[in-house]
């Protein structure tokens, strides 16, 4: 697609997209890929804002919008994307999955249906 660079917004350095870890050994900032600002940022678990707290919930620390890892990420993928927050569980996965761009995102998918199937068997 673009050779658009990216780079970690603590430090500077330059970073793969997809990466969620800064690789300069001084600063390792946890890094995702916002769905806001299109863009590998640093983030940080959104503070409580009155009503319950919620661990998965984070913030953009380009943008501050309110952001959620990406399903596929939570489920172990290769992804590195911040879904925006305020959707629905199901549709809590970032644009690039979202558009079923990635096979990983296809595969699990079947995994998950695989893995329903397998609880509706072993309940006999
Ligand atoms: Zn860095
Ligand atoms: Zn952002
Ligand atoms: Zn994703």
């Amino acid at each position: 697609m673009s050779a658009r660079e990216y780079q970690c917004s603590k430090c500077g350095t330059k970073t793969a997209r997809g990466a969620k870890r800064c690789s300069n050994p001084e600063c390792r900032a946890e890094l995702a890929f916002c769905s806001f600002c299109k863009d590998v940022v640093t983030y940080e678990l959104a503070e409580n804002t009155g009503g319950k707290v919620r661990r998965d919930l984070y913030r953009c620390g380009k943008c501050g919008e309110r952001v959620l890892k990406c399903r596929t990420w939570i489920l172990g993928g290769s992804c590195n994307g911040l879904a925006r927050a305020g959707s629905r569980w199901h549709r809590q996965i970032c644009d690039d999955c979202k558009g079923g761009a990635t096979e990983f995102a296809k595969r699990v998918g079947v995994l998950a249906l695989g893995s329903a199937l397998g609880s509706v068997l072993r309940r006999k």
